[in-house]
């Protein structure tokens, strides 16, 4: 199986590429040949076509990686070609897949090394990005928003409401906001990839693809610039770590011409970034608003999903001004619901341990406030072991089929005492 990008077409500010599949099957790719097409806010003109690849690459490695596939350039940055070997042993490590093949070619090695200063900062404007932003704000000049990743490259309204967030928080702390719109997650079909993978339980996007996607985006206009860091904000820890593609030894693997990956904020779980960032605000005066939800394809918190209520609770088990970071106040009963589906999740609970060790420390038993001593008194713990337990399972699933029983059951009691009540 062999992967062949070429570049299409470029302008001062757009890339196209043009990826065409030979021999791999026809479900991978929507169209064959495809063209991944980037915009840049910035003058990319300088970029030499050995970067202008990457993006297409950061897509390719990961389904190369997994199918065994070769890949093929006609030119390619030295730096990065060299690096392919460590971003598949990360990979082999974590999500944890062996032995993964692979390869790439280039016909032309491109040695791009130049003299380079400063850091940029992949940023969504939300809880890690922010909190990376805030630790790593000496050595970040420069901020890039991707649109087409979590907000849908046609979704221009909420764009514009991710984008504005982005720019307060820009504005707020005196760095300057680049914008990259691609249809990069339009080019292949990852409900495919999801399907191979998926028997060993994974996710493609989450744990296959985005780390390198989103690196490999920033990475022309991160050169043009001139930066010699690139940081990527954590989204795990060291103790909460689930396979995800974006990980210190994947993440820092990447790297072209003289810049280099920083995963940042692996050392601080949500609670603490929560409160750094909240503290910030309160230090400075100043408001933000982030954007954390994932339910919302529009741009707002919607106040009712998994991830804005963990953000909710991890900052009032911290005692925060919540709406200083630009969460929606969430009433009890909404927290309720939308927590206890989530508590089920085995990747959630070392979060959730989090949350509630800190609502402890903050608050003490006695004096929590209703929906924390509600949080804290769920044993999410065993809760979500025994889902991971085939007996439990079993148990889940005849539990729902004789409930299904009985309903079907009371429906035909009714039915006929009725057709009885008419006869009568
Ligand atoms: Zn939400």
């Amino acid at each position: 199986m062999d992967f062949y990008i070429h570049v299409d077409s470029r302008t001062r500010h757009s890339i196209s590429l043009k990826i065409e599949g030979i021999d791999c099957p026809s479900a991978l790719f929507p169209n064959n040949p495809t063209f991944l097409k980037t915009d840049y806010s910035d003058d990319i003109s300088s970029v030499p076509n050995s970067i202008c690849v990457i993006p297409a690459l950061g897509l390719l490695l990961p389904i190369a990686f997994v199918l065994d596939a070769c890949i093929h350039v006609d030119e390619l940055d030295k730096t990065y070609l060299e690096r392919v070997e460590a971003i598949r042993k990360a990979y082999e490590k974590d999500p944890g897949l062996k032995p993964l093949g692979g390869s790439v070619i280039a016909k032309q090695i491109v040695d791009n090394n130049k003299s380079l200063s400063g850091g940029g900062l992949l940023f969504s404007n939300g809880i890690d990005a922010t909190y990376s932003l805030i630790k790593e704000r000496k050595s970040i000049s420069d901020l890039f928003i991707v649109h087409g990743s979590d907000i849908p490259v046609e979704d221009e309204t909420g764009w514009e409401r991710v984008y504005d967030g982005a720019r307060e928080t820009a504005r707020a702390f005196k760095k300057k906001l680049h914008s990259i719109t691609s249809n990069f997650r339009k080019v292949i079909n990852e409900g495919y990839l999801t399907g191979i993978v998926g028997k060993h339980g994974f996710e493609w996007w989450h744990d296959f693809e985005h780390g390198q996607a989103l690196l490999s985006l920033a990475a022309c206009p991160a050169y043009a610039l001139g930066l010699k860091y690139l940081f990527i904000a954590a989204s795990f820890t060291a103790e909460s770590r689930f396979p995800c593609s974006s990980n210190p030894d994947a993440d820092e693997a990447f790297a072209l011409g003289g810049l280099e990956v920083i995963h940042s904020g692996f050392e601080a779980a949500r609670c603490e970034k929560v409160k750094t960032i909240s503290d910030f605000c309160s230090e400075n005066a100043i408001r933000l608003n982030l954007h954390v939800c994932w339910e919302d394809k529009s741009g707002e918190n919607c106040g009712h999903c998994e991830k804005c209520c963990r953000s909710f609770l991890a900052g009032k088990a911290n005692g925060c001004d919540t709406s200083l970071i630009g969460l929606p106040d969430i009433d009890f009963n909404t927290l309720k619901k939308s927590i206890r589906h989530a508590l089920l999740a085995p990747d959630k609970v070392s979060i959730f341990a989090d949350i509630k060790n800190t609502a402890l420390r903050h608050y003490g038993t006695e004096n929590l406030p209703k929906e924390l001593k509600w949080f804290v008194s769920q044993n999410f713990e065993r809760r979500a072991g025994k889902t991971l337990s085939l007996p439990y399972y079993s148990y889940t699933l005849i539990k729902q089929f004789l409930k299904r029983c009985f309903r079907k059951c009371k429906k035909m009691l009714v039915n006929a005492l009725s057709i009885f009540a008419q006869n009568d």
